[in-house]
C-alpha cells in the first residue's frame, strides 16, 4: 500500500483530535493496526480525547506517550507492524518528527497528524508548517468564534500575558475570527497608550 501524510490543523477547540479520532475508527474498521503518538510532558498529562474515543473500539490501536514530545524517542517507540501511525498535538514535538513522518510514509505506513497550526502571536508552531508542505493532504478545521459567535475562528488568542509559546491549558485561550482577533488587539494597545 502507498504510504501518504495527512495532516488536520486548526485552532485550538477546531475539533482537530475529533477528526483524528474519526479517521483513526476508519483504520480500525479496515482492520489496521494503528499506534497513536501524543506528547507527554513530565508536569501535565497528554490530551486523553483520543482515549476516550477509541476506548470501545475494536481493533488493534495503542497509545504512546513520548516523553516531551522528543522525536528522536520515536525509533524505539513505533512498533514496525503499525500500519498507520496517528499524531496528536503535533505543535509540540521536536523538528524530528518531520524526519519520521516522511520516513513512515516512504515505509507505506498512513501518517495522520493533528495539530495546532499557529501559535497565539500567528506563528507556525513547531514541525506543523513544514509538516503540512510536505503532507499529501491537508485539511483545516475551524472553531466558531467565541466573540461573535457567527464567522470562523482562526486563532488561538490568549487570554493571559504570558509571554512563552507554551502555555498549556484550555482556559488560557479563546478562539477568535479575524475581525474579533483585530479588535481585541486594538483594544490592547490603546489601553497601553494610555
Ligand atoms: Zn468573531
Amino acid at each position: 500500500m502507498a504510504g501518504y501524510i495527512k495532516v488536520i490543523a486548526g485552532e485550538m477547540f477546531s475539533g482537530k483530535s475529533t477528526e483524528l479520532a474519526r479517521l483513526i475508527e476508519r483504520s480500525l474498521i479496515a482492520g489496521l493496526s494503528v499506534q497513536v503518538l501524543v506528547p507527554e510532558f513530565s508536569n501535565r498529562g497528554s490530551s486523553r480525547d483520543v482515549e476516550r474515543r477509541l476506548r470501545d473500539m475494536r481493533g488493534e490501536w495503542q497509545i504512546t506517550p513520548v516523553p516531551e514530545g522528543r522525536g528522536a524517542k520515536l525509533a524505539e517507540l513505533v512498533r514496525p507492524n503499525s500500519l498507520v501511525i496517528a499524531v496528536d498535538e503535533a505543535q509540540f514535538f521536536d523538528d524530528d518528527l518531520i524526519t519520521f513522518c516522511r520516513e513512515w510514509r516512504m515505509q507505506g505506513r498512513q501518517v495522520l497528524v493533528a495539530g495546532l497550526d499557529m501559535d497565539f502571536r500567528e506563528r507556525p508552531f513547531g514541525p506543523m508548517g513544514t509538516l503540512m508542505c510536505i503532507a499529501n493532504e491537508v485539511m483545516k478545521v475551524h472553531a466558531v468564534c467565541t466573540q461573535c459567535r457567527q464567522q470562523d475562528a482562526f486563532i488561538s488568542h490568549r487570554l493571559s500575558s504570558e509571554a512563552d509559546q507554551v502555555l498549556v491549558g484550555e482556559t488560557n485561550y479563546t478562539a477568535l475570527c479575524c475581525d474579533c482577533y483585530q479588535l481585541v488587539l486594538r483594544g490592547a494597545e490603546s489601553s497601553r497608550d494610555r
